[in-house]
């Protein structure tokens, strides 16, 4: 392994204050909570984690998608502590305040939907996706909801329904929601592709629950915890025709492709085609809870007063967060950058490919890339036990990994967009060295 600079591990993993910290947590944290990683935070910075044992580790998870403009960004921390000196809370419903307004502004005007737009601002991705389909319901006077095979929209009663991964997110927690269909998500991978996957859509539409009963169609423009599977453009321009033929809305969740992840501020602008309704999330406000739906106006006028709201929805202090992170991408050019980090993470991840056969597929847009682990290639039989020793093998060495995917197989790149070049290069030396540790 080259001699690393950045990452420090001082400790065994987990050093003795994080185990200490683990024994108090399994006596006051309810169980369901489970951690993923047995160190616990000290302190951020950029693409750092320190623990509180000293050890420093380089964050590809990003706490899932959320830290895209980088941890405690000094730019935002500022203007987080500005607001939070002036007010904290006022509900916005009751007496407003500009930061949201200029927000709606801004996001209306980087959101690749034509025309005239609106916002309306939430808490967390789930209530994003919940709202989405409120308004679409309202405005098409429809029940049903489609959502797809790999698809994830959070936890609550509808988003958990439309999620599709059964175990853990679903297991014992029915009765479901009612009016949720779901389609097949286009996979060049393991297949259908995007002409069957949009055949069968149609299908669908005609046998089983017609158009005129839907009242959205939500996808995710590719697949966040359902592993990194991006759509195609062939796939995403015939979903456009079938929901204007039908008079569906197009709901993008772009509540992990969003700010810039994938290259472009927003995924869907890979494909050609505008969604109706976008919900966005996660890295919208560096780590602050912050959720929102952006839309054509006409759909998200169209609801009565006091159809959608929430005792919280868009915090001041989250929301200028989100104003000092749309500054950072236009300062330090995120978008070129997600890009650059994202050819140089997928150069890295085809040489692993070439090298090893369990390594069965590369993917992704921009910096929104996977590897997915295989027993063989031939049969793609998916190979979760080796993605949970590289993840393992990888924070031992200071690297935190994320797995993803319907199988667990999958290891994805979450990492600040802000990294410095020399971390990234130490990170993915890191990770080789945890390949060849468990693949050999
Ligand atoms: N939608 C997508 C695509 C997500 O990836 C997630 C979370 O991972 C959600 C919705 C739910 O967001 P939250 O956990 O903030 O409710």
């Amino acid at each position: 392994m080259a001699a690393t600079k950045t990452i420090e591990i001082r400790t065994e993993i987990p050093g003795p204050r994080s185990r200490a910290l683990l024994e108090r947590e399994r006596r006051a944290i309810a169980r369901p909570l489970m951690v993923h990683l047995p160190i616990f935070a000290e302190r951020a910075e950029n693409a750092t984690i320190t623990d509180v044992d000293g050890n420093v580790f380089v964050d590809f998870a990003g706490g899932v998608g959320v830290v895209n403009a980088g941890h405690a960004h000094p730019r935002i921390v500022e203007a987080v502590v500005e607001q939070a000196t002036r007010f904290l809370h006022t509900d916005f419903t009751v007496v407003p305040y500009e930061p949201a307004v200029a927000l709606a502004e801004r996001l209306c005007a980087l959101a690749p939907i034509s025309g005239e737009k609106r916002a309306a601002f939430f808490n967390a991705g789930t209530e994003a996706v919940e709202n989405a389909v409120k308004l679409a319901r309202l405005h098409t006077g429809r029940p049903g909801v489609i959502a797809y095979e790999g698809g994830f929209h959070g936890r609550t009663l509808l988003s958990m329904t439309m999620t599709s991964k059964f175990h853990p997110y679903k297991t014992g927690m029915g009765p479901y929601a009612p009016e949720v269909y779901r389609a097949p998500f286009p996979d060049a991978y393991r297949g259908p592709g995007a002409d069957e996957a949009l055949e069968r859509l149609a299908h669908m539409l005609e046998t089983h629950v017609p158009g005129e009963h839907v009242a959205a169609i939500v996808i995710e423009p590719q697949l966040g915890e359902g592993g990194f599977v991006p759509a195609s453009p062939e796939y995403m321009e015939g979903l456009r025709a079938l929901c204007d033929r039908h008079g569906i809305v197009f709901v993008a969740d772009e509540v992990q492709t969003g700010f810039g992840r994938t290259g472009r501020m927003f995924a869907m602008e890979h494909f050609g085609v505008e969604a109706d309704l976008m919900t966005v999330a996660k890295s919208i406000a560096a780590g602050l809870p912050l959720s929102g739906v952006i839309g054509r106006a006409e759909i998200m006028d169209g609801a009565h007063a006091g159809a959608i709201g929430g005792t919280y929805i868009g915090n001041p202090v989250a929301q200028a967060a989100a104003l000092a992170v749309l500054d950072v991408f236009e300062e330090e050019g995120l978008l070129e950058r997600a890009s650059s980090v994202g050819d140089r993470i997928r150069e890295r991840m085809h040489a692993w490919q070439e090298r090893w056969p369990a390594i069965g597929d590369v993917r992704g847009l921009g910096a929104m890339l996977a590897i997915e682990l295989v027993h063989d290639p031939q049969t793609k039989d998916p190979a979760p036990e080796l993605a949970l020793a590289v993840i393992q093998a990888a924070l031992e060495r200071g690297l935190i990994l994320l797995k993803a995917g319907v199988h667990a197989n999958c290891i994805r790149v979450l990492c600040p967009l802000t990294i410095e070049e020399a971390v990234l290069d130490e990170a993915l030396e890191v990770w080789e060295d945890a390949l060849v540790t468990v693949l050999g």
